[in-house]
């Protein structure tokens, strides 16, 4: 099962990498956060267009490595058309599965659950989360530019 797993995440990995999906910059966007993680040097900018309090549209410009780009590209396709409440649950479960502290249920999740081999590398951890910081600040409008320095991190909910 693990074994079957690494060879999952190291092809959704690379095949996110290659075609990042929603890989654009965004006119219409009414939010626009820059997320930068020094460790690694990945360096993203993410578009969202809002409707209330959901995310209409998203999408993301950016260089890093593979992780950090897939990372990214999965979750555009993963909170399109979800709510901020909804998007903040989903960073919490994935935040806990890519640190290795997973308890819950990881459905809601869907093949974000390839990220959970990011534990055994503690390194990658924030190459992989970069994207959602860089989102939720992007949601709760902070407007600064984020970097996965621990003390600019907004902490998902509950942690
Ligand atoms: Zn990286």
């Amino acid at each position: 099962m693990m074994s079957e797993l690494t060879d999952l995440y190291q092809e959704v990995i690379l095949d996110h990498n290659r075609q990042p999906r929603n890989f654009r910059k965004m006119e219409e966007a009414d939010r626009v956060q820059e997320g930068y993680n020094p460790l690694c040097g990945d360096l993203l900018t993410l578009y969202l267009k809002m409707d209330g309090d959901r995310v209409q549209n998203v999408s993301f410009v950016g260089s890093g490595c593979a992780i950090s780009k897939a990372s990214t590209s999965m979750m555009t396709t993963a909170i399109k058309g979800k709510a901020q409440a909804e998007v903040e649950r989903l960073f919490h479960s994935f935040h806990d599965l890519v640190i290795g502290k997973s308890t819950g249920p990881t459905d809601s999740l869907g093949n974000l659950v390839i990220f959970s081999g990011v534990a055994k590398f503690p390194t990658r951890v924030k190459c992989a989360t970069l994207a959602w910081h860089t989102l939720l600040a992007a949601l709760r409008n902070e407007r600064q530019p984020v970097t996965t320095e621990e003390e600019s991190l907004p902490a998902p909910k509950g942690l």
